[in-house]
């Protein structure tokens, strides 16, 4: 098989296996087919990550930030001269069309690298003055073995978002990707290595939920930072809290667009494209409530129908396609749920909502229109290409409904009137909030969610924070006067 790895796991430097474990069958999405069989985790290869990256942390902690930088440099350029290669295994994978891979998952991942890269020697405590020429000084410290667990979306773009910023700081990481996109971590694993890492500064396991939940417990984990649904981020809080871990939280949305009457109607549409159906809408950030001012409900919806006929559905690896399947039958099944309590609870149905005669798991970019607030698909996350379209009439009456809900991860607005624009993103109650666009990640800029969307931010100097701790450190130049 061309994408079965030498080995399920890389621990230490090297591949290592465990045929004990359960089989993890990884599947083509676009023709269901198996392209390698992995094993889960045991609790042998689970030990051995553990202790392999308790003693590689010691070692790469004791580099200065500059070397680590350069390593961590060094690899988002082997990163970038395989974009291709790698593009291909997260097509395999995930199903994304080659034309999204190639431009959004390892490149993205090597500007993580060198963001952090840049930041790894700039890491510093501060100095605190004191009476009488006493003084406290600060130094940041790693917090030493991290655990990144990832969601199956965007894989090696996950993992390099955790590992950049923990490496920089001097951590190790173990990361065990989602069991349904195993491939890519290994090769990043690879890279690290190749690039200088010492063996045991990115361990990957492979496993189900149980091999994340061993990790979580294990009193050598000093934090987690999870990538996934807020069911799975409730498990891992609760785990994490009872060792008093630090957490970062990246977790599921269902965010508000919304579009007023004087927006630019083309690119209204063309971000409530992206914002659904690129990836077939599999996003966290997705806005994927797009309330439309009453007087221009019926222009966008005809638009959005005619710019939907130029979707190109097919072959992921044809470079011409834009659309791919689902990333897995599962998946495909949950989304056609919804799509099928969407038409029972009453909205209409504008365009799509059928699997494609073919093999894999296709779903047409699905439109429902005459959402109403309470409609399950107008509140629970679907992650898949289903967009619900509400109308409003008022500026008031549309924050209050956009911020009506239990999640807070991003939120969007259209509009050509600039206060407007900055007053209504000043309420959204969202961790990221777009202005005339939709679903910008820059590495530079904080993400995360408010609500229960999440805990902590990735990306930006920010994320600095969620990898050190700080010790204070106080100085006295005077005599100590005791009371006795
Ligand atoms: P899941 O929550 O199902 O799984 C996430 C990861 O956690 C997987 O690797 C999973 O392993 C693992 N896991 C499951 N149970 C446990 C446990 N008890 N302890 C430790 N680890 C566990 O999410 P999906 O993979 O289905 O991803 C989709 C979700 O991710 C959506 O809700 C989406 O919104 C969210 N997401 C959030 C993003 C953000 O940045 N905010 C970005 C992308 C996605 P296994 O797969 O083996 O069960």
């Amino acid at each position: 098989m061309q994408f079965q790895p030498p080995a399920s796991h890389f621990i230490d430097g090297a591949y290592v296996e465990d045929a004990a474990g359960k089989v993890i069958e990884v599947i083509y999405p676009a023709t269901g087919e198996v392209i390698a069989n992995l094993h889960s985790a045991t609790p042998k290869i689970v030990e051995q990550a553990l202790s392999s990256a308790k003693s590689a942390q010691k070692e790469w902690a004791a580099k200065t930030g500059t070397e680590r930088g350069r390593i961590l440099r060094r690899a988002a350029e082997i990163l970038r001269a395989r974009n291709y290669d790698l593009s291909v295994i997260e097509t395999h994978d995930t199903g994304r069309p080659i034309q999204e891979t190639t431009v959004a998952d390892a490149s993205a991942g090597a500007d993580a690298l060198d963001y952090f890269a840049g930041l790894a020697g700039m890491l510093t405590g501060e100095h605190i003055p004191l009476p009488n020429g006493d003084f406290a000084y600060t130094i940041r410290e790693p917090l030493g073995v991290c655990l990144g667990i990832g969601a199956w979306n965007y894989p090696i773009q996950i993992a390099c978002t955790k590992a950049a910023p923990a490496l920089a700081c001097g951590n190790a990481m173990i990361f065990k990707p989602s069991e349904t996109t195993p491939l890519s971590a290994l090769k990043l694993a690879e890279i690290f290595v190749e690039a200088g890492a010492p063996s045991g500064t990115f361990n990957v396991v492979q496993g189900y939920g149980d091999v994340g939940a061993a990790f979580v417990a294990d009193h050598r984990v000093a934090k987690v930072t999870l990538t996934g649904s807020v069911r799975t981020g409730r498990k891992v809080y609760a785990s994490a809290a009872d060792g008093m871990k630090h957490v970062t939280m990246e977790l599921g949305g269902k965010s508000p667009m919304i579009v007023f009457d004087d927006a630019d109607l083309d690119n209204a549409v063309s971000g409530a494209i992206l914002g659904n159906f690129y990836s077939s809408g599999q996003i966290c950030s997705n806005g994927t409530r797009v309330f439309v001012q009453k007087g221009i409900k019926s222009e966008f919806l005809q638009l959005l129908s005619a710019r939907l006929e130029g979707a190109n559905i097919g072959d992921p690896m044809d470079p011409k396609v834009n659309f791919g399947p689902m990333v897995s039958h599962r998946q495909m099944e949950i989304v056609r749920g919804y799509i099928q309590k969407g038409v029972e609870e009453g909205a209409r149905l504008v365009c799509g909502g059928k699997q494609l005669d073919r093999p894999g798991f296709y779903l047409e970019p699905t439109v429902f229109a005459e959402v109403s607030d309470e409609m399950t698909i107008a509140r629970e996350e679907i992650f898949g290409p289903v967009m619900s379209v509400l109308d409003f009439d008022t500026e008031e009456e549309v924050i209050v409904r956009a911020n009506a809900s239990e999640f807070g991860l991003a939120a969007g607005v259209f509009t050509r009137d600039l206060t407007r624009a900055h007053r209504v993103a000043q309420k959204f109650e969202a961790g990221t909030c777009y202005v005339n666009t939709y679903n910008i990640a820059a590495v530079e800029a904080p993400f995360g969610g408010s609500k229960l969307s999440g805990v902590g931010r990735e990306n930006s100097k920010l994320a600095l924070n969620h990898f050190t701790q700080t010790k204070t450190i106080y100085i006295s130049l005077n005599d100590v006067r005791a009371p006795y």
